[in-house]
């Protein structure tokens, strides 16, 4: 049931919006950007000056991970306390956004990035030797310069995901829709046990295609079940990855 008549609920959605505003400004223009026909990925580049980087860019994501440079690179410090408020089909994906007073975060090189937002793509953006995984979590951060941090969780399928099955029961199953989420959800039950992974270089993966994002894949995937993947799919309509882009001189250090 979607309570959009709910004042409560018109906040929580103005908020929602807001923040999804205020991390992808583009959206507020008109340009209408999606994964097929007329807006594919192909053409975000020229649908709309502000989106010039999906075309221009050097540091654009999703890439395929293929060549690693082997680094002492520490697993993901990750502190995850609150669950998300909301859940929210936004047309493009489905997206739990965090209340706005969350102190959950990541430490990366000792640095906050507090935990906004976390949404999904099927099948995966980023690939692992030319391979899609089924479905892909971003869970986004920003520090308290505004840089944006994006740490990402692959899925597979086979068993069920109860964590995520919480979310899907919430699930909005047409574009701008968005309910509160009454369920507790862990968002440590959706990060793999070991927490190692591949960092690079990149971008938003959708307009206004922003450089200067730190990107940290965890190598571990989870599982969910083929049914909870057709669940996304039915409500999605079709496929939300964009495909893998360049390197440009780039390194994957792991
Ligand atoms: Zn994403």
């Amino acid at each position: 049931m979607i309570h959009t008549e709910n004042s409560f609920m018109a906040t929580k959605i103005a908020r929602s919006v807001w923040l999804a505003l205020s991390l992808f400004p583009a959206l507020a223009m008109a340009s209408h950007w999606s994964y097929e026909g007329e807006g594919a990925p192909d053409h975000w580049g020229s649908l709309d000056p502000d989106f010039s980087l999906c075309q221009k860019g050097m540091n654009q994501s999703p890439i395929d991970i293929d060549n690693t440079l082997k680094a002492h690179v520490v697993p993901l410090n990750t502190h995850y306390i609150d669950g998300p408020s909301l859940i929210l089909n936004n047309g493009h994906t489905i997206q739990a956004t965090l209340p706005e007073t969350t102190q959950d975060n990541v430490l990366i090189d000792g640095v906050p990035y507090r935990l906004q937002q976390f949404h999904f793509h099927a099948p995966s953006e980023n690939t692992l030797h030319g391979k899609h995984y089924d479905l892909e979590m971003h869970l986004v951060h920003k520090n308290a310069a505004g840089e944006i941090a994006v740490v990402a969780v692959m899925f597979k399928t086979g068993a069920a995901n109860a964590e995520l099955e919480k979310l899907w029961q919430a699930l909005p199953d047409h574009a701008d829709a968005s309910q509160p989420l009454t369920a507790a959800i862990d968002i440590n039950k959706l990060l793999p046990k070991d927490k190692t992974y591949y960092r690079f270089s990149g971008s938003l993966t959708t307009p206004p295609c922003s450089e200067g994002i730190a990107w940290l894949v965890l190598k571990h995937p989870l599982t969910l079940s083929s049914e909870q993947l057709n669940k996304f799919k039915q409500v999605m309509h079709h496929d939300n990855n964009r495909p893998v882009q360049p390197l440009h001189g780039r390194v994957v250090v792991e």
